[in-house]
């Protein structure tokens, strides 16, 4: 049944940046150093200190708000939000606010009905994280909280998109999208769990039709798909709840319980102007040229929909493979890695989403750690194409490559893998197998040609799988036959 409201959905992503070094001092982004070990007096936000901006910062916002179809502005400011935390001792946030380095942006996402639909993206712009707090939970220090200045200072993109999204599918289709994008451009590590990627959505109901837009709740920091999906639809739930009971749903932030998988009431939600947002005096405007722009477009790297279009043109795939196959950018180099020594774009692809990826996913290990590198499987393809090996052995020769790291050469020699294509051999073992089962024999020849199966099946066990199937399938009809 469909409801009687319309969901929209906006989303704010904190993108943490992989530069070596904070955005406004020389202080290391290591994470899980002791606390505060990675500090200086700007990052500690001591009096006096000034901050100078990373220019490696600039440099990844420029390639996001290009992956994202952005305008790069040409002059952009930072500006200070001023707010009290026990976690941000200059007493303010720097960020930017009414001239962002990126805007009016998009992304394309799938829709769950099928077809594509633009997501637009409002702005990009640059800031600082603020510490951390951590609150005692030992009988010693219980009631106590420490503050940790480690990740004080740590660069962020913050990409805010247009509420353009209608359902907890759609939102968590641009946010991969997004996650994909800041991965393959190497500006973010993407790890959710350590809070790389974290995300803020917006959620408001309106009844089907209304053009204004309903009060929303924002819901803060969830850093796993699964866990903003389940925010987003227990907030739904909450709304239309609360409006269908004659209530109005007031503007709040919210927090998502994980373990109760509901969100409750932090704080009533500020406006814009509740930060007294100003001009950082202490850093000078951002001026970017046109030929930095342009420089940073020719470095950009080849992004998933562009490697989709070219593994389907190139080595015929389907989409969905080449949708498979881009997922990580990983993934892609080590399919790229084996279609440049080996030309069956084709049997690579089956071989690294079948075989390779089965593996990945029972050892729950990435690509990058995978013991078989590209060099070792078309090793072993290239044994199939001559018929040194048949389909089925290939298997046994890759779990014994995936354990042992030898090449297929070496475990087709140790363990006499080689494939059995002298047809004198096959000959042999199909009139024992003819010999010992006089009653099939009789059945094939009485018409029933499913027996055939069975043949192939006996010859193929008494060779312990070596036999060429393709011999084995000539000479037992020529037998049977005869
Ligand atoms: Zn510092």
């Amino acid at each position: 049944m469909k409801s009687k409201y319309e969901v929209v959905i906006g989303l704010e992503v904190h993108v943490q940046l992989t530069t070596k070094t904070k955005i406004f001092c020389g202080c290391p982004t290591e994470f899980g150093q002791a606390p505060n070990s990675q500090t200086c007096p700007v990052c500690l936000g001591l009096p006096g200190a000034l901050p100078v901006l990373n220019k490696q910062v600039v440099e990844y916002a420029i390639r996001t708000g290009l992956a994202t179809h952005c305008t790069i502005a040409p002059r952009s400011v930072m500006a200070r939000k001023n707010y009290f935390y026990p976690d941000l001792p200059k007493g303010y946030q720097i960020s930017q606010f009414e001239l962002p380095i990126c805007e009016h942006g998009h992304l394309e996402i799938e829709t769950e009905e099928g077809g594509p639909k633009t997501i637009g993206i409002t702005r990009i712009h640059m800031e600082e994280d603020a510490g951390k707090l951590i609150h005692g939970d030992t009988p010693e220090t219980v009631g106590a909280s420490f503050v940790d200045l480690n990740r004080a200072c740590t660069p962020l993109l913050e990409i805010v998109s247009e509420p353009d999204m209608r359902s907890s599918d759609e939102a968590i289709a641009y946010l991969k999208k997004l996650h994909q994008i800041v991965v393959y451009l190497g500006v973010c590590d993407g790890n959710l769990e350590q809070g790389s990627f974290r995300c803020d959505a917006n959620v408001s109901i309106r009844p089907w039709g209304q053009k204004e837009l309903g009060t929303r709740a924002e819901l803060k920091n969830i850093n796993s798909f699964r866990f903003i999906k389940q925010a987003i639809e227990y907030e739904i739930e909450r709304q239309i709840e609360v409006i269908e009971d004659g209530g109005k749903v007031v503007q709040e932030t919210r927090l998502f319980d994980a373990n109760a998988g509901t969100t409750r009431s932090m704080r009533g939600k500020e406006e814009a102007h509740d930060y007294r947002y100003f001009p950082d005096p202490d850093l000078v405007p951002i001026v970017v040229s046109p030929e930095w722009i342009e420089s940073a477009r020719q470095e950009l790297p080849e992004l998933p929909e562009a490697k989709q279009e070219r593994f389907v043109r190139e080595y015929g795939l389907s989409l969905y493979d080449a949708e498979v196959l881009t997922a990580e950018r990983a993934m892609g180099d080590y399919f790229d890695a084996c279609v440049r020594l080996h030309d069956d774009g084709k049997a690579c692809a089956n071989w690294v989403m079948g075989e390779v990826q089965r593996r990945l996913n029972d050892e729950g290990i990435s690509i990058a750690k995978a013991p078989v590198s590209p060099e070792l499987l078309v090793g072993m393809l290239k044994r199939i194409d001559d018929n040194t090996i048949s389909g089925k052995i290939a298997k046994t020769v890759f779990d014994a490559m995936w354990t042992s790291g030898k090449s297929a050469d070496t475990i087709i020699d140790e363990q006499g893998l080689k494939q059995v294509t002298d047809t004198g051999a096959i000959e042999a073992i199909i009139d024992q197998i003819i010999t010992a089962n006089p009653g099939q024999v009789e059945e094939y020849r009485g018409g029933k040609e499913k027996v055939f199966g069975f043949f192939v099946g006996q010859v193929m066990k008494a060779s312990q799988g070596k036999a060429n199937p393709a011999a084995v399938n000539e000479l037992l009809k020529k037998k049977l036959q005869g």
